[in-house]
């Protein structure tokens, strides 16, 4: 990946640039209208990528006229995006998707020419992947691209028939990054538009993210020259797409975040200014025990993981399709769920428009559906932890469970205990042969899930001296002990496991001490919930 950080005071420029754009042009009161009337303002998204305003530029390389930003960069940006607009954010993610291959797959003098365009044209970029027979199973794919050649028998283009589906920006960009079965196999292939053939289909009427564009692109005959092949060799296309899940994934898990942020922020301020039965709401310790502190908790903890994930990605270490999958479950698990209990946490309030946290739920519901939905997320998780508990001997959770160790003060231990339990699940779920069972995958994954956010979450807290987020890490530690032994023991009666190794990993699970690890949770909510409400 060629990306390096931005110094912060350019990061802060281009974050405050967004604030800047989105508060003058798309105020609460036009989104809310547009979201009515499920309009993409088209205008707006193109003046994103104007030269005065130019956000896309910051996932350009340099060396093709961006600026170059790294994965940390990257992450805030969409941090804040979600925070204002999932939609709009959306329009903007499917530049930098559509933009992906060709950042990844795209020789020299083809990145000269494709990517030194999108920076400084500004091209509406979409990323012509999913099909109504291919949408998990990408490898499903019926678009063609058949090969044209001269009379000495060189190819001079591709002729491409299909349709795909729920495009982004699919019936307004400029560019198109289409996936296409060749003779060679599966490649991306780069189509401007306007090229004839190449045609928007049905548009999309949404659930949420209204102020993006969805549709069909249609590909009827569509001829492009040969040097639009990405990379130039036929076959490439999956590789390249699987290149950049780790950076593409931690993008969407970053919106996670920041549509959970909004709706939690929405929540605490409603709770301060609403009273009923002669106290405020955030008064209540029901009221903020049940709506506030778990979502602030568990978006904590996905915070922590994205930028721990984002440091492995800036520090140039590849291959991170794990992390990618683990972020993203987590953080859009996580920011829809704030965002629905934000609604309950408004009353009837929250369920009429003006509030906007219906607009943030309905919105934030697409998280766990596009780029791969949490049930993909949880197969990768579950298929590939596995294979590395096995292989390491449980090395991959020991290791991370003997950093934790000497982290009392966050619940350090606690997470260690935990980690080495579902290592050691794990391993017997394999030996068992309880893994050939999606089920086991998936509730494995879960837990996998929340033990390496937790151990992400108490480092983070350790280097840190603020209080709520010390309280949180211990919240998380307290939440995720239980959790995952009660998953993986539900998970192993179930399963039949014989009697003499499912006492053995019940002795494993330890329920006294971990009981005993629950001392002080309640305090540690009380000073959350009094650290969240009083800022
Ligand atoms: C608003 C929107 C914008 C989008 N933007 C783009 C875009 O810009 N470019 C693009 O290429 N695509 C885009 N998509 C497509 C999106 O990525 C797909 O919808 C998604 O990958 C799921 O595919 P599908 O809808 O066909 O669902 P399916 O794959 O049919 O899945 C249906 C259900 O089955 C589950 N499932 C599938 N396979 C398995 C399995 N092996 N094991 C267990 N459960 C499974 C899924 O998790 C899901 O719950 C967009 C979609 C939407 C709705």
């Amino acid at each position: 990946m060629d990306l390096t950080r931005l110094a912060p005071e350019e990061l802060d420029s281009v974050l405050g640039t967004l604030r800047d754009f989105m508060e003058r042009e798309m105020p609460l009161q036009k989104r809310l209208e547009w979201d009515k009337q499920d309009h993409c303002p088209e205008s707006l998204v193109r003046a994103m990528l104007s030269p005065e305003v130019a956000l896309h530029l910051l996932f350009i390389p340099a060396a093709y006229d961006g600026m170059g930003g790294g994965a940390y960069d990257v992450y805030r940006l969409c941090n804040e995006f979600a925070q204002i607009d999932l939609g709009v954010a959306t329009a903007m993610l499917a530049v930098a998707l559509g933009t992906d291959p060709i950042r990844v797959g795209c020789t020299h003098e083809q990145k000269m020419k494709w990517m030194r365009r999108i920076a400084n044209e500004g091209l509406l970029v979409a990323y012509g992947v999913t099909e109504p027979e291919a949408g998990s199973n990408v490898e499903n794919l019926s678009t063609t691209a058949e090969r044209i050649t001269d009379a000495s028998g060189k190819i001079t283009h591709y002729r491409l028939n299909g349709v795909k589906q729920f495009i982004s920006n699919g019936a307004i960009a400029d560019l198109y990054s289409i996936l296409a079965r060749a003779p060679e196999g599966i490649s991306f292939f780069v189509v401007e538009r306007g090229t004839p053939g190449l045609q928007p289909g049905k548009h999309e009427i949404k659930h949420g993210i209204r102020l993006s564009n969805t549709a069909q692109v249609v590909l009827e005959d569509v001829v492009i020259p040969a040097e639009n092949l990405v990379g130039g060799v036929e076959g490439q296309g999956l590789k390249q797409a699987n290149a950049v899940f780790g950076f593409t994934r931690l993008m969407v898990a970053a919106f996670g975040l920041g549509v959970g942020t909004a709706a939690l922020q929405r929540a605490i301020a409603y709770s301060k200014q609403r009273k009923q039965f002669d106290s405020y709401l955030c008064e209540k310790q029901g009221y903020t025990h049940k709506l506030l502190v778990p979502n602030s908790v568990r978006l904590a903890a996905s915070k922590a993981y994205i930028e721990y994930v984002a440091s492995l990605l800036d520090s140039g270490k590849e291959d991170l399709q794990v992390e990618g999958s683990i972020a993203k479950y987590m953080s859009t698990e996580s920011g829809f769920k704030a965002s629905e209990d934000a609604i309950q946490a408004h009353g009837g309030y929250g369920y009429c428009v003006e509030y906007e946290v219906e607009k943030i739920s309905r919105d934030a519901r697409i998280l766990t559906i596009y780029e791969g939905t949490s049930e993909i997320q949880q197969l990768i998780i579950g298929i590939n932890r596995l294979r590395q508990c096995v292989k390491s001997k449980g090395q991959w959770y020991g290791q991370m469970a003997a950093e934790l160790e000497p982290l009392n003060q966050v619940g350090g231990p606690i997470v260690a205990k935990a980690l080495r339990f579902v290592s050691e699940s794990a391993i017997a779920a394999f030996r068992q042969k309880l893994s050939k069972h999606q089920h086991t995958l998936f509730e494995l994954a879960t837990s996998m899930a929340e033990v390496e956010t937790a151990h992400a979450l108490c480092k983070s807290a350790a280097q840190s001296s603020d209080p709520l987020l010390q309280a949180q890490a211990r919240i998380w530690a307290s939440e995720v002990a239980l959790s995952s032994r009660a998953r993986i023991l539900k998970l192993m009666a179930g399963a039949g496991l014989d009697q003499a190794s499912l006492q053995q990993i019940i002795a494993k699970a330890d329920w006294p001490d971990a009981l005993a690890d629950q001392a002080g949770l309640l305090k540690d909510m009380d000073l959350a919930a009094q650290k969240l409400v009083s800022d």
